[in-house]
């Protein structure tokens, strides 16, 4: 009995310092600890929940995608839900994902995966009508987003007509390349403002101002990585997806990766793990995607995540930059 006291106090301990981290992260777009500390009293409290099912609760962060809505935009509701990953830490999560993939298909049958470079940034819904441009918005919570349409248009591998006049909602990751940040926050430091904690940071906070010319001075660039409403395309599988947007004009990561086992996976993430301080730009992790698109509707969602994806993320080695400019790091 006192021992369920205590977890019941541990786990509301939990909420309430999660419930803060996500305020000024997804609503300040500034962040006041490393990931790691955020994921690792998130892993702590899903595991509380899961041992313990009378604690489970609907207002918990473990059932909250995102952040709030900024007041100052028109809400967009998704048709399809923007939704989170499962993550993965080690390669024990990879292979037990691996497990579940298989034991969730009807049949034994081949399971190739996609990785992609688990960009830094934010999340975000283009939609196209007869190959115009027509609204962009935020992931929000979820369910409904910003209408950052104006900002948006000022990214400039964005493009405001596909190459074919198809109607698509495409979504992908904003990012602010690591150049771009570091002058950014060099000219902050010279005015005496503020800095901003990493480019992730910096990208979202400059895509939720309301006066269109700060997006426009900030060098954001994006990735696209999945079309929302891919049936009836005649496409079979997530590469195949991928191939489509590129050919219409969109930008799509050139390092993605596809492999027929969970080993070809682990070699691509350890490979990158090695790899990601050459690249221009923050990653986080690798996302691992189930390729072909009968196998992803047989395996479904859960609430807050696709059951054919999963996120692993790289052990931190995150630096945060505080307002003297001081970096620390994890
Ligand atoms: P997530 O970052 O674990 O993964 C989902 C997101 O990955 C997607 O929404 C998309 O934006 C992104 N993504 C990047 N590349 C992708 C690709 N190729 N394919 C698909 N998606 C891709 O989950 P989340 O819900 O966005 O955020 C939760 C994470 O944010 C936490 O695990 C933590 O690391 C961080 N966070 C940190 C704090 C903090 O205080 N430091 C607070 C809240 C959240």
């Amino acid at each position: 009995m006192a021992e369920e006291k205590e977890v019941a106090a541990r786990v509301e301990e939990l909420r309430e310092r999660l419930h803060r981290y996500n305020y000024h992260y997804h609503v300040l777009d500034d962040p006041i600890v490393p990931d790691a500390n955020y994921d690792e009293d998130m892993r702590e409290l899903v595991n509380l929940e899961e041992n313990h099912p009378s604690l489970k609760s609907d207002d918990s962060p473990t059932m909250r995608i995102g952040g709030e809505v900024l007041s100052g935009f028109q809400k967009v509701r998704h048709d399809r839900p923007m939704l989170s990953l499962g993550n993965a830490f080690n390669e024990q999560d990879l292979w037990d994902f691996d497990r579940r993939v298989r034991q969730g298909l009807s049949a034994e049958e081949a399971v190739t995966y996609n990785c992609e470079l688990k960009i830094d940034g934010l999340a975000v819904a283009l939609t196209y009508e007869n190959g115009r441009f027509v609204r962009g918005a935020t992931r929000g919570d979820g369910q409904i987003g910003e209408d950052i349409t104006t900002n948006l248009k000022t990214v400039g591998s964005i493009p405001l007509r596909l190459n074919e006049p198809a109607s698509v909602e495409v979504r992908g990751e904003v990012f602010m390349p690591e150049r771009s940040f570091r002058r950014l926050n060099e000219e902050k430091e010279k005015r005496g403002e503020a800095l901003f904690a990493n480019p992730r940071n910096a990208a979202a906070g400059s895509l939720r101002q309301l006066d269109p010319k700060i997006a426009a001075g900030r060098n954001l660039d994006i990735f696209l990585y999945a079309i929302a409403n891919d049936r009836g395309k005649g496409l079979a599988s997530h590469h195949e997806a991928l191939n489509y947007m590129q050919g219409l004009g969109l930008k799509v990561n050139p390092q993605n990766g596809h492999y027929d086992s969970m080993d070809g996976v682990i070699h691509y993430v350890n490979q990158w793990l090695d790899e990601r301080e050459q690249l221009a730009y923050e990653i986080d992790g690798i996302v691992v995607k189930v390729d072909n698109l009968r196998q992803q509707d047989e395996l479904g969602f859960t609430a807050k995540s696709p059951r054919w994806a999963i996120a692993y993320k790289f052990p931190a080695e995150e630096k945060m930059t505080t307002l003297t400019g001081i970096e620390l790091s994890v």
